[in-house]
């Protein structure tokens, strides 16, 4: 009878924690002579953290990485010039509330995507509002955007968050028109949200990427203002075991 009313309270409530585990705290209570508020209290902690690994949970899946690793992971001994100290700095996320970027230089698997993951999900347990997503797609969503006359509020959705991880420029030239809108997008984040940005081409090779090279200029003017610049010129990961291997 009062576990009836118990649980139905508990369902109207959305208590799930506390629905599934009220009988055996119950038990444990009885034992080890709980007072009513010590049993309330384990009760409370359940129901909080399965709401925040809830909240956590749709945080990372709302961030769309594309995998999930971590700084710790990263094998900094394998990339000799990457000043650890730096990540390390950028992973106490200061240059979030700074509302400055990284930028992430060097050829195909060096870990520019790792590191940008590792400091994105750093920054989602830290509970800000991160997207990951590579430049050939976003480009894509706001040239949509564009013809759909919904350009403005897309604008809008982008320069809300609090870190945009923009992955893989240069594995595809970008045209005058898909240049303007990235210049839109850098404008509408200037000093309002951090960016990290990934490019297997540095600086000086953006000419070949952009048709314009202009608003290639404009880009990289807004992009390295606030900045922290890293070229990772070492050898692929990827290819780390076949060398070892001879
Ligand atoms: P990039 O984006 O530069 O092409 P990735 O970040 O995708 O490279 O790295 C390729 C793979 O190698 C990933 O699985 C990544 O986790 C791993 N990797 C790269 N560099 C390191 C490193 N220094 N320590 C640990 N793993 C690494
Ligand atoms: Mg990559």
């Amino acid at each position: 009878m009062i576990n009836n009313q118990i649980e139905s309270h508990a369902r109207e409530l959305s208590l799930k924690s506390i629905l599934e585990n009220y009988e055996k705290v119950a038990d444990k209570a009885t034992k080890s002579k709980l007072t009513y508020q010590e049993y309330l209290v384990l009760l409370l902690e359940m129901e909080v953290k399965r709401k925040l690994e809830n909240s956590t949970n749709t945080k990372l899946i709302k961030s769309k990485f594309p995998f999930t690793k971590t700084i710790d992971e990263f094998d900094f001994t394998f990339q000799p010039n990457l000043p650890e100290k730096e990540i390390i700095r950028l992973s106490s996320l200061s240059f979030i509330e700074e509302k400055s970027n990284a930028i992430f230089l060097g050829p195909p698997g060096v870990g520019k995507t790792h590191l940008s993951v590792g400091l994105g999900v750093k920054a989602c347990l830290a509970r800000y509002r991160v997207l990951f997503v590579t430049l050939k797609k976003l480009l894509e969503e706001l040239y949509i955007a564009q013809i759909e006359g919904t350009l403005a509020e897309k604008l809008l959705f982008y320069s809300r968050l609090h870190l945009l991880i923009i992955d893989e420029l240069g594995y595809m030239p970008i045209t005058k028109l898909h240049a303007n809108l990235l210049f839109q997008l850098v404008s509408a984040r200037y000093e309002k949200g951090a960016i990290i940005l990934t490019s297997n081409y540095v600086f000086d090779d953006w000419g070949q990427v952009f048709e314009d090279t202009v608003v290639a200029g404009a880009i990289v003017d807004g992009l390295i203002h606030h900045s922290s610049v890293f070229y990772i010129n070492g050898s692929s990961y990827r290819l780390k075991d076949k060398i070892k291997r001879g």
